[in-house]
């Protein structure tokens, strides 16, 4: 009889377990796959340093740096150089700056003149009454056109690779939502905000961007080390739970592929929701399918080196190119930029994403047709006369990230009712609670503290 079980060895299971870990509590966590970090995973090759799944994460709770506190040295987080914090975003074929203050705002060229004029009204439009009104919806009413096709249009496709005009603010963008529900208007409710007092927790939520030294497959090192490998099984497949009075029979099949059964007082499921039906064949059709029916868009990532660098000025995050550009790349981030020996000295890495919600036809395209997309594409963008780098990866990410469409707020319910007829069973993951690294970092810690 083990105390919990967790299942699944991603950033989200490997958190909880870190957090139970230090309580000294009994725990075990399955993981199909033959290694832990789920989609994380950084590879070192011919002098480049890259991410296979994401690049960084950001600031956005106090968690992430107690976790990096937690870890000590053995990982250290890196802070993106504050020097190319500038956001490019694309504009008929050419990048603009995403305007940082009141003046850029002013006279950036990727905003209209009529919603530059209109914005100043934004703080007496009326409150939206439609919980499940979409993204788009919101800003166009808002902020007006150009602000969704130039501003939130690249900032989603930069988050979700999705389809504002699909996404609804409630579940996909809670504190903007909450924004206009409490303060009646975004500008209001910033300005209030920043004059609120801050308690030291929030001082620390600096949103800014961070990977690791070494990559990101060093905070999952530290968190396996510290959780030790010995309570990690890799290899474990079929698993199945089966509720039994009051507490739950685990069975699965071990690396040696010999069938296996234990008893868990606690079962916390951290895959996705895809893959519940397949662990919690107990639970009824009809929740399952709210469940399961979560829309996962899939993504290309291709990760292109070049040992020596004779392309654009690389002074920024990165670019974003918005639906309405009719381009089939998504963007592409500045890696060697943004943080150190990612590339040979004098060379450049980027990660270039396409597909996402709006472009799955790019998905199913074969690797020479992406490749000759890319070196297109990236000859007039980035100003590369020649498309010959050194380092080319294409990696096929079929359910990449989770969209918090209008369904969202039925399967939430769903699963606290499972929850509530089965007490010990808790279903965390990215199918709730957030999409990013930080927000995974925190549903660890909060999966960690039902326990
Ligand atoms: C391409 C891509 C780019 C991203 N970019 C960013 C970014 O820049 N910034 C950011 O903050 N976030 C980004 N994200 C999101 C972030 O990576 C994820 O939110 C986070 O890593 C997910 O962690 P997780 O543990 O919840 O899920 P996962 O990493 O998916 O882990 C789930 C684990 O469960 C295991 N599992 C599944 N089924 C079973 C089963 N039946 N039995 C046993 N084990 C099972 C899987 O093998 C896996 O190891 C990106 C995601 C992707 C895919």
């Amino acid at each position: 009889m083990r105390e919990v079980v967790i299942i699944g060895a991603g950033l989200t299971g490997l958190t909880t377990a870190f957090h139970l870990k230090k309580r000294e509590l009994d725990f075990v966590v399955f993981e199909q796959a033959n290694r832990a970090g789920g989609v994380i995973h950084s590879v070192s090759e011919n002098g480049f340093l890259y991410e296979e799944g994401p690049n960084s994460g950001v600031i956005s709770n106090a968690e992430v740096l107690h976790l990096f506190e937690d870890l000590g040295a053995d990982c250290e987080m890196e802070v993106a150089a504050s020097a190319v914090k500038k956001r490019y975003v694309l504009k008929n074929g050419k990048w603009e700056a995403l305007p940082g203050g009141l003046k850029s705002a002013v006279i950036t060229p990727l905003f209209s003149l009529k919603d530059k004029f209109r914005i100043l009204l934004e703080p007496f439009r009326p409150k939206g009454k439609d919980p499940h009104e979409t993204l788009a919806g919101l800003v166009r009413r808002r902020l007006g056109k150009s602000f969704l096709n130039y501003a939130i249009d690249p900032f989603i496709i930069g988050v979700y690779a999705g389809d504002p005009g699909r996404l609804v603010p409630k579940y996909a963008l809670p504190k903007l939502y909450q924004l206009e529900q409490q303060y009646g208007s975004f500008i209001g409710g910033s300005i209030k905000k920043q004059f609120q007092p801050k308690t030291e927790e929030m001082k620390k939520v600096t949103r800014c961007v961070f990977s690791v030294k070494g990559g990101l497959s060093v905070l999952i090192d530290g968190l396996v080390k510290h959780i030790g490998n010995e309570r990690i099984l890799l290899n474990s497949s079929k698993i199945t739970v089966k509720p039994i009075a009051d507490h739950f029979e685990v069975s699965y099949l071990n690396n040696q592929g010999e069938p296996i059964s234990i008893e868990a007082r606690k079962v916390i499921s951290t895959v996705g929701a895809h893959q519940l039906d397949q662990i919690m064949p107990f639970i009824d059709s009809v929740s399952l399918a709210k469940i399961g029916s979560l829309h996962y868009t899939k993504v290309l990532e291709v990760i292109v080196g070049f040992k020596e660098w004779k392309g654009m000025n690389l002074d920024a995050f990165g670019g974003l190119i918005p639906f309405v550009e009719k381009r089939d790349l998504l963007g592409a981030l500045f890696m060697s930029a943004l943080f150190k020996d990612r590339a040979p000295e004098g060379g450049a890495l980027f990660s270039i994403f396409m597909g996402g919600v709006r472009r799955q036809d790019i998905y199913q395209l074969p690797d020479d047709e992406v490749q000759k997309i890319v070196g297109m594409e990236f000859c007039d963008l980035m100003k590369v006369t020649d498309f010959q780098p050194e380092l080319f990866k294409i990696i096929r990410h079929p359910y990449a990230i989770p969209q918090y469409e209008a369904d969202s707020g039925e399967r939430f319910s769903t699963i606290v009712a499972i929850e509530q007829k089965y007490p010990g069973l808790v279903i965390g993951g990215n199918l709730r609670d957030g999409i990013g690294m930080a927000d995974r970092i925190l549903q660890g810690k909060k999966l960690s503290d039902v326990v």
